[in-house]
């Protein structure tokens, strides 16, 4: 069966350690057989890569990284190079430029941290009305990216719940509670061509540690946004390290057979092309 991971870090990003050869090496070995790499690009946080608001172009650590790649990872597989722009919605025209670069091959777009808040990773979630107030804030920014032409699919919707899940408040971002905003953003998405991630980080144990085995989004938003007529999908193990690389992709391909996608989507240059997934 033919898989591609396209949410794969590297150590180009400030919570990876492994380097995109080895990456690479680790995907192949599960049967993995496109990578794209979508290391982290985030306004408002200086930790990540950053590029502009001055110099559109490649950063330096990801041009040496990628090159290595090319020449050390083995045969067989495919690598394509993208970023996981986090935030675009906080300084657009920034962030159109990035996507206007010639060098990438496709971009996620993110949101790690709402305006004038802490990545979502540091939050607090003391209780369930916290939990849900802070869904409504993420679904409204998100609604906003969704009509920024900056990224070509939308990375994890609702992967907030991985971090108030630690916490011991169990809230999902369901159609049943938020269908009007989940349908507004599923919309916008599909109007302007975007796509979304079925991110399974968190899917089957192996990948991340504690992985709550859920898929993010949740199946509703996969089944909602399907039902809307969306059909540009792509697959992510948002791994961070060799042991991750790939983990989960299969059943991720699975989940969407059952759930009625027939095809997942990989990426050149922005333009989608259709694989068809064969279970
Ligand atoms: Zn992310
Ligand atoms: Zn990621």
């Amino acid at each position: 069966m033919f898989l591609a991971d396209y949410h794969v870090h590297s150590s180009c990003s400030f919570d990876a350690r492994d380097k995109m050869a080895d990456m690479a090496r680790a995907e192949l070995a599960r049967g993995v057989t496109e990578i794209c790499f979508t290391d982290h690009v985030d306004f408002g946080d200086q930790q990540t890569m950053q590029i502009g608001p001055e110099r559109f172009g490649l950063p330096r650590a990801q041009v040496r990284q990628f090159i290595d790649a090319m020449e050390r990872a083995p045969e067989g597989i495919d690598i394509r190079l993208g970023l996981e722009l986090g935030q675009g919605n906080h300084d657009p025209a920034r962030a159109r430029r990035i996507y206007a670069m010639p060098e990438y091959d496709f971009i996620l777009g993110s949101l790690h941290n709402l305006r004038d808040e802490k990545d979502f990773y540091y939050l607090r979630y003391g209780s369930e009305e916290r939990c849900l107030e802070l869904y409504d804030r993420y679904l409204d920014e998100l609604i906003e990216l969704a009509g920024i032409n900056c990224f070509d699919c939308m990375a994890h919707i609702g992967y907030c719940l991985r971090y108030m899940h630690k916490q011991g408040q169990d809230v999902e971002l369901s159609m049943e509670r938020f269908g009007y905003k989940i349908d507004l953003l599923l919309r916008a998405l599909i109007e302007n061509g975007k796509g979304i991630e079925l991110n399974v980080a968190d899917l089957v144990a192996g990948g991340r540690q504690d992985a709550m085995l859920r898929p993010v989004p949740g199946t509703d938003i996969l089944r909602r946004y399907r039902e809307l007529g969306g059909d540009i999908i792509t697959v992510g193990s948002d791994a961070h390290n060799v042991k991750a690389a790939g983990v989960g992709i299969r059943e991720g391909y699975e989940l969407l057979a059952e759930t009625g996608f027939r095809y997942v989507a990989v990426y050149k240059r922005h333009k989608p092309e259709f694989k068809r997934i064969e279970i």
